[in-house]
């Protein structure tokens, strides 16, 4: 393909695709942005947050207002030298754009960029907004980014009727599944406490290792709930485990865990910790627990905003697309308590944070054409 007939939203991705914005750096790509925006007359507010930039942008006044979502950062290249194309260098073979964030997700931010400048030339005037919430700060600790912007929108009234989050939810094909929500995330760290001593004298001892083996064995086989309409059933993970000295003869004094907990709204924070702890004392445990909840789950019901995104999807692809819950966690999760309707839907997972990460040409201009399809169903 020759540059200069690249279509629009394939040169924008590569632009973006060309700043190293490794997390939680932007590297310019919202400077990008906002010109774009401005251009067709969006009010563009850059929001720092200490190192974090994040973006808000909006055009019109009415509502309903629905908000394109994203992250500008990316996740660490690895070795330059495992990837077939510099990372940062955006390349073009066999119809697909090679580079990091070519997935996850410059791809659909470039389509959301596009698909609003075509929606907006040709429709000016529209019943409601548009607009933009994008962050530098989703793939690293998220503390500065969709977080405070939804802060600072909330203190001003700014409400958010419909929100569409780009991360790359689909599995083969674009549009054949779109998230409406995520699980939640609960971690602990456990210690259990035990008396060290030596291993000749197991009656002046008290073996952490032995005392708990029931214990864990009980936590790693239960059923924490069956799930439900929206999502699969709770999953419970000892990710570390470690105790002893190094030393053979030793009776170590104490055992220290990790564990994650991927929950669905059919269970509660505080019944999963509660029943947790009832294990640890009914196998007559001496321990400490420190809680910590890294995300709350989210979901978005079937009603309006689904149905307008599965019409768009279905007239541009003719897929019917499955309502997924699954995957890690995403900014969605700070935008869906204020009551907004928020639906995940970008370009296929599979090289998401994977070396030589690449996007099909054809599957990102079919985003662009369901984004632009789905401002004409809500506004039409
Ligand atoms: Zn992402």
């Amino acid at each position: 393909m020759i540059k200069s007939k690249l279509p629009s939203v394939v040169d924008l991705t590569s632009q973006l695709i060309a700043c190293p914005s490794v997390t939680p750096q932007d590297a310019g790509c919202q400077k990008i942005i906002s010109q774009r925006l401005a251009a067709i007359g969006f009010q563009c507010e850059p929001m720092q947050f200490s190192d974090v930039n994040n973006l808000w942008a909006r055009y019109g006044t009415r509502s309903p207002l629905i908000v394109f979502a994203g992250h500008t950062d990316v996740v660490p290249p690895g070795p330059t030298s495992d990837w077939s194309s510099p990372p940062f260098q955006p390349d073009i073979r066999d119809n697909t754009l090679y580079g990091r964030g070519a997935v996850d997700m410059k791809s659909a931010i470039a389509a959301m960029v596009t698909a609003v400048e075509t929606f907006v030339k040709t429709n000016p005037i529209f019943p409601g907004s548009i607009g933009f919430l994008l962050t530098s700060d989703e793939e690293g600790s998220a503390i500065n980014g969709t977080v405070k912007v939804m802060e600072t929108l909330l203190q001003r009234g700014e409400k958010i009727d419909y929100c569409l989050v780009g991360e790359p939810s689909s599995n083969k094909k674009v549009g054949d599944q779109i998230r409406i929500g995520r699980r939640g995330s609960l971690h602990a760290k456990i210690t259990i406490h035990g008396k060290q001593g030596h291993v000749a004298h197991p009656h002046l001892a008290m073996n952490p290792i032995h005392t708990s083996a029931n214990a864990l064995h009980e936590l790693a086989g239960i059923e924490w709930d069956k799930g439900n309409e929206y999502y699969p059933p709770t999953t419970f993970q000892i990710s570390n485990i470690h105790s002893g000295t190094g030393a053979a003869n030793v009776i170590p004094g104490h055992l220290d865990l990790l564990c994650n907990f991927r929950f669905s709204t059919a269970v509660t924070v505080n019944e999963l910790k509660e029943r947790t702890e009832a294990i640890l004392k009914k196998h007559g445990l001496q321990y400490n627990v420190e809680w910590h909840i890294s995300a709350e789950p989210f979901l978005t019901k079937k009603g309006k905003f689904i149905s307008l995104v599965q019409q768009a999807i279905q007239d541009i692809t003719g897929l019917s697309a499955v309502l997924s819950t699954g995957g890690g966690t995403s900014d969605g999760r700070f935008i869906a308590p204020t009551g907004t309707e928020v639906i995940e839907l970008g370009v296929s997972n599979a090289t998401a944070h994977h070396v030589n990460e690449c996007v099909d040409l054809d599957e990102l201009i079919t985003l662009e054409r369901i984004y632009n399809t789905l401002l004409h169903h809500i506004f039409d």
